[in-house]
């Protein structure tokens, strides 16, 4: 069968979750607790593909077995179930200690026609802002719900501040539990925002939370950094609260990137240029010593890798293929994004590949797919015999990459059974981060020893 036949036949191996899983954006700001009006296996559905199958994660100011829910069952759907959300958000007011609420509802319990603005109203002006947000899966993915999240924020509790700080800059497009990195990501980006001369507001992850949920209107700009996901939210902040944004399509990895977005948000904030480019010198210096501190390793591989395929998430696959062409010299085979990016906006997500260093950028091929399994298939129809080729995706890709001994590593969710940790491969010691994990898994899959 030709692949052409086989690529239309079905839809396999999900890379997101539905729009519930934006429930995850909320209990990854400190001490907001979603409430969910939906079926009691909505929760699990979303966290098998963007917690514990996502680099071992868990919602941890409240994991997710305590998430308060009306459990929505059969009866239900026959009577509905409002007065019971209704109980349910006043028990969790009285007895759970949090910031914020938000209550959400899934498929069902919006079928059926249970109002969740309505029940949320009357909750207005209580001691914890409680706010709504329909999280159905007939509407979207979990990229859908994260931005569902996020404008219930932005539109239903924060108001105009009277003043702006000018360093002040909030950062988007990082969407946690989805992004199996984001954690490390972020404490990262911060520390380089702080170095640069910003002060970086940033509302997810350990000790973040409300206090700075409220910063927000007050910044000075908001950076956008990924190529779609966020676009609305900044979009949304300069309409309400004026405020301008910085869109960097990617979360930069390895030298030519890093030193690209430092030098084009400094310019643009009007910060310290000669201050930036000491810290890209000595970072640039120390990414180097550390790649060829290892250079005989790398070149020692029979074959080492030179080509890949990525299947994943819309911003780690521009990262990377920036990356691996511009820093590393390896060449694409096939780029799949497999995240449901909308379609009005792939074009303009395409245009962003072509900032590489490659003959005719425009002939990359990128492909938006909602068949995460796609890629396997053109993966198994290679002619591998010399297995030059490597792969970079999600758990599901791990599987072919194993059984047909392809350099893997894990980039997307899920990207399965293991603890992330610290690991990110942002900037440039996220680079080393990589390089190490590409040439590791090489090495292991027999392509080379060292001598
Ligand atoms: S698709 Fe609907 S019913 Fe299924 S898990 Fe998502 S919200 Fe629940």
């Amino acid at each position: 069968m030709s692949v052409k036949a086989e690529i239309t036949s079905c839809v396999e191996q999900p890379r997101i979750a539905c729009a519930i899983g934006g429930i995850y954006t909320a209990l990854a700001i400190d001490r907001v607790l979603p409430i969910l009006h939906a079926g009691p296996g909505c929760q699990g559905q979303a966290g098998a593909t963007l917690a514990g199958a996502n680099g071992g994660q868990n919602a941890d100011t409240y994991l997710e077995s305590v998430i308060p829910s009306t459990n929505f069952s059969e009866s239900d759907v026959v009577f509905g179930a409002a007065e019971r959300l209704s109980h349910v958000v006043e028990e969790s007011l009285k007895y759970y200690d949090a910031d914020m609420f938000i209550v959400s509802d899934g498929c069902v319990s919006q079928i059926v026609g249970d109002d969740i603005e309505e029940v949320v109203r009357t909750f207005e002006g209580r001691e914890k802002p409680v706010l709504h947000a329909s999280l159905p899966g007939f509407k979207g993915n979990n990229l859908f719900g994260h931005s569902e999240i996020l404008k219930a924020i932005v539109e239903q509790y924060l108001t105009k501040s009277d003043h702006v700080n000018e360093k002040q800059v909030n950062v988007w497009g990082i969407v946690p539990f989805y992004d199996t990195f984001w954690v490390a990501t972020l404490e990262k980006l911060e520390a380089l925002l702080t170095e640069l001369g910003f002060e970086p507001n940033i509302i997810y992850g350990h000790g973040k939370g409300l206090k700075a949920v409220d910063k927000i209107p007050s910044a000075g700009f908001n950076l956008l950094i990924s190529p779609w996901v966020d676009l609305d939210i900044v979009k949304l902040l300069e309409e309400k609260f004026d405020t301008p944004y910085f869109h960097y399509p990617n979360i930069p990895i390895g030298p030519t990137q890093t030193a690209d977005f430092v030098r084009k948000l400094v310019k643009y904030a009007n910060l310290d240029e000669v201050g930036a480019e000491r810290i890209i010198k000595r970072e640039e210096d120390r990414y180097y010593y550390y790649l060829n501190h290892s250079i005989k390793f790398i070149f020692t591989c029979r074959v080492t890798p030179r080509e890949f395929y990525i299947n994943s998430s819309a911003s780690q696959a521009l990262a990377l293929t920036k990356y691996l062409i511009n820093d590393l010299g390896m060449t694409p085979r096939k780029i799949f994004i497999s995240e449901g990016v909308p379609e009005e906006l792939q074009e303009e997500v395409r245009s962003y590949f072509n900032d590489v260093q490659h003959e005719r950028p425009e002939d990359l091929e990128v492909i938006f797919t909602n068949d995460g399994g796609l890629c396997d298939t053109y993966v198994k129809s290679e002619d591998t015999t010399f297995r030059k080729t490597a792969v970079f995706g999600t758990t599901w890709d791990e599987l072919t990459a194993k059984n047909l001994k392809l350099p893997f590593v894990p980039v997307s969710a899920p990207a399965g059974d293991l603890m992330v940790g610290v690991k990110t491969y942002f900037a440039w010691e996220g680079a080393i981060n990589l390089a190490a994990d590409l040439y590791n898994d090489a090495a292991n899959k027999g392509l080379g020893t060292v001598s």
